[in-house]
């Protein structure tokens, strides 16, 4: 029986785990196990393990089990477990922030109101409020929200100032 449990393992993660409880036993400072009892162990530990983490990735879960370990009982299967558990939801976090950056830097490329955009820098052509028989080109306000304002200020100065000098030399002639 024994053996066809093990012909139906992948030998290359119950090496693994193997190895794995004979450093929970080391690092411990317990007595080395048998290798007959190692290797019952392990079975039992790949039983549970092996859909929840991939081989490869074993080691690493083992190591961020240790950094959160805070007793000097062995590290369990579910301490690995856990580890594994704390290395994906950091992973997780980091291409969220990383996703976050990609946008951050191409606002632009992502802006919500990319339709209405006339060339790659965000511009958009819109009528001049201060005369309608105008269009004016301004940045997008979505995707270049300070630029937008910086120029509209701009603007509104521009025909104020026109507006007050027409009304200081009307005065002027008068
Ligand atoms: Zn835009």
């Amino acid at each position: 029986m024994k053996s066809d449990g093990f012909s139906k393992r992948n030998a290359e993660y119950t090496a693994h785990v193997v190895e794995l409880i004979r450093k929970t036993k080391s690092l411990a400072n317990q007595t080395p196990l048998e290798y007959e009892e190692i290797f019952v162990q392990a079975c039992d530990w790949q039983d549970v393990l092996e859909e929840l983490i991939p081989v490869e990735r074993l080691t690493e879960a083992f190591k961020k089990a240790f950094k959160l370990h805070e007793t000097s009982y062995p590290i369990t299967a579910l301490d690995i477990k856990h580890g594994y558990q704390q290395i994906l939801i950091e992973e997780n976090a980091q291409r969220v922030e990383e996703a976050r950056q990609e946008k951050e830097q191409n606002r632009i490329l992502f802006c919500i109101s990319r339709k209405n955009h006339i060339n790659d820098e965000g511009k958009t052509k819109t009528r001049n409020p201060f005369n309608h028989n105008e269009d004016i080109t301004m940045p997008c306000p979505f995707c270049r929200p300070k630029d937008y304002d910086r120029e509209w200020k701009l603007l509104y100065a521009k025909y104020h100032k026109k507006t007050s000098l027409k009304i200081v030399s009307r005065t002027e002639n008068k």
